[in-house]
């Protein structure tokens, strides 16, 4: 204990840290706080290891500490990141990459003032929908939209405008829960809206819901079911149903797309997500998707449809609350811009680019990643067929053909090397199968595969 006591002694003080010449320089310019906290939690770890093991650091190395733990609390929290999983629309990592001209146009809006509420034409206040409701309007084909800050806040706008305190109908085959926070039931009863499940979890039909109806109902609504399918013995009435039962009795039909696709994706072998325009055209009154899904814009939640029920929706005090800002406005209307050209968009938009990279394309990447890791006493390194994902909720059965770079470490296992490389700067979050770590070029994006080789190697060194 007294050499405990002794060695605890002999530990510099918060100030004495401050004062020393490499300290002093290399924290030039930063916080002060922020240096003294990582100084006291360097002190607390080393007093802490000098009561386990009796142990005092030099002071070379205990300023190294210093130094390294100032860096870290200097980095930003949220950073970019490398995704090697080939989920293209990965929730946790910030969903669709945004394109080149919707960047520009974010820090082209942010760096000055802009005519966000401002019409130049009369010099007087304007609207910041109007930026993107024609370009909207144009793409789908739809009277009159609106944007609010994700497809949450879209459906509840929608639902607390057209059916507030009235009843809702819906299958119980779409009563979805997405990502764990959206669960159909909760956002309708938060509107106000009183839901009135029909049908069966497998098989709903038409006269389902038209038997539901009375002098309380609302409003008919589909709800894509996004993440997951009923597959097998199962039914659900067209939209065609819906629509003509929506006129018979004069009430609103409302579709959440969820991912909400402006161009077929058919083209590249993906069915079954009908586009925003083909839901319009067949007769639904009010559709709602998101911006950063499929679309592949910023987050946002997209209202297009009926020009009466869209006056009422934007003039509901919620919508105030729910309102994008400047740069989302910005980033969407260059999003947007790109589909003015329908075919350009898939060279254009970083998620349908990546969704649309064929497999052979992606082996040629993986080829290129596999050089740039050093093979050796350490790593064997494969590439093997595998799948990606669309992710985000959008064709969850779907997957997508490609090739994974596969690597082996004899030092170390998966889930450390897997722990290693997310503490890398940037870092890199991968994918671990069958034991082993795996890397999708597909979601890799421009010069990341030297950025994972750096990292690789920083990751063998310790
Ligand atoms: C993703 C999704 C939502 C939520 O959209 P956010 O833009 O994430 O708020 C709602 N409904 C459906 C069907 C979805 O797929």
């Amino acid at each position: 204990m007294k050499k405990k006591q002794e060695l605890l002694s002999q530990l510099p003080s918060v100030n004495e840290l401050l004062q020393q010449s490499t300290i002093e320089k290399e924290t030039n310019g930063l916080p002060r706080r922020l240096v003294i906290e990582a100084i006291r939690e360097v002190l607390d770890q080393i007093r802490g290891e000098i009561l386990a093991t009796d142990i005092l650091p030099e002071s070379a190395a205990l300023e190294q500490r210093v130094l390294a733990r100032i860096k870290d609390k200097n980095k930003p929290n949220l950073s970019r990141v490398i995704n090697g999983t080939g989920v293209v629309l990965h929730t946790n990592l910030g969903r669709a990459v945004l394109s080149k001209a919707a960047v520009d146009a974010v820090t082209r809006v942010a760096q000055g003032y802009s005519n966000l509420e401002y019409d130049l034409m009369e010099g007087e206040r304007g609207s910041r929908y109007s930026h993107i409701e024609e370009i909207i309007c144009g793409i789908t084909g739809a009277p009159a939209a609106m944007v609010v800050n994700n497809n949450a806040a879209a459906v509840l706008l929608v639902l607390s405008t057209v059916a507030k305190d009235k009843e809702a109908i819906v299958s119980r085959g779409e009563l979805v829960e997405i990502g764990g926070s959206f669960r159909v039931p909760e956002v309708m009863s938060q509107s106000g809206t009183i839901l009135k499940e029909v049908g069966a979890t497998n098989k709903t039909y038409i006269k389902d819901y038209e038997s539901a109806i009375n002098e309380n109902t609302g409003v008919l609504l589909k709800v894509h079911t996004s993440n997951y399918r009923v597959v097998g013995f199962t039914h659900e009435p067209s939209r065609d149903e819906l629509v003509t039962l929506g006129k018979k009795y004069q009430l609103p039909v409302i579709e959440d797309l969820g991912s909400g696709s402006i161009i077929s994706l058919e083209k590249i072998g993906l069915n079954g997500e009908p586009t925003v325009a083909q839901c319009l055209k067949e007769g639904i009154d009010v559709v709602t998707f998101s911006g950063d899904k499929l679309l592949g814009g910023p987050q946002a939640g997209i209202i297009v449809g009926n020009k009466d029920l869209l006056e009422r929706i934007k003039r509901h005090p919620l919508a105030r609350a729910i309102r994008v800002d400047k740069m989302t406005v910005a980033a969407l209307e260059a999003t947007l811009r790109a589909y003015m050209d329908l075919e350009g968009a898939w060279g254009e938009i970083p998620t349908l680019k990546m969704l649309k990279e064929s497999a052979d394309d992606i082996k040629l990447r993986a080829e290129s990643l596999r050089m740039l890791l050093v093979q050796g006493k350490q790593l064997e390194i494969n590439i093997v067929k595998g799948k990606s994902k669309p992710g985000g909720g959008s064709l969850p059965t779907t997957e997508l053909d490609t090739w994974l770079v596969v690597i082996e470490c004899h030092s170390m296992s998966a889930a450390e090397m897997a722990d290693r490389l997310r503490q890398c700067d940037p870092p890199v979050i991968i994918r671990i199968q069958d034991d082993k770590v795996m890397i999708d070029p597909r979601t890799l994006q421009a010069g990341e595969e030297k950025i994972i080789a750096k990292a690789m190697d920083e990751v063998l060194v310790g």
